[in-house]
């Protein structure tokens, strides 16, 4: 239960940068700028190998958010001011992003 807590936002805010109040209590704050050189799309991110396509030079220094939705419960879809929006930002990879997970999760093999 305290895995699923941690993936389920509480409170999204889009402000000066996106802020995510998480229902286990732990805060986030995301630089916009960041959050779209993190986008996971495929425009951005190399389906197949995996390869980071985004300069992130390529990125205006005002990104903003023009608006956001819900994808499922599971996803934040972020519509930003360069007209991109196909990346949906699923709400484990922006828990990991902010709060990386700690090493002793289990793992199984050795
Ligand atoms: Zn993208």
């Amino acid at each position: 239960m305290e895995q699923l807590k941690r993936r389920k936002p509480e409170k999204i805010l889009l402000g000066e940068d996106l802020y995510i109040l998480w229902k286990d209590g732990h805060e986030s704050h995301y630089n916009y700028l960041d959050l779209r050189d993190a986008c996971p799309c495929a425009g951005c991110i190399n389906e197949i190998t995996g390869e980071k396509m985004l300069e992130r030079s390529s990125i205006p220094q005002d990104i903003h958010p023009l608006g956001s939705e819900y994808v499922g419960n599971y996803a934040l879809r972020i519509h930003w001011s360069d007209g991109h929006s196909t990346g949906l930002y699923n709400f484990r990879m922006l828990r990991d992003l902010s709060d990386p997970p700690p090493p002793s999760s289990p793992q199984s093999g050795s």
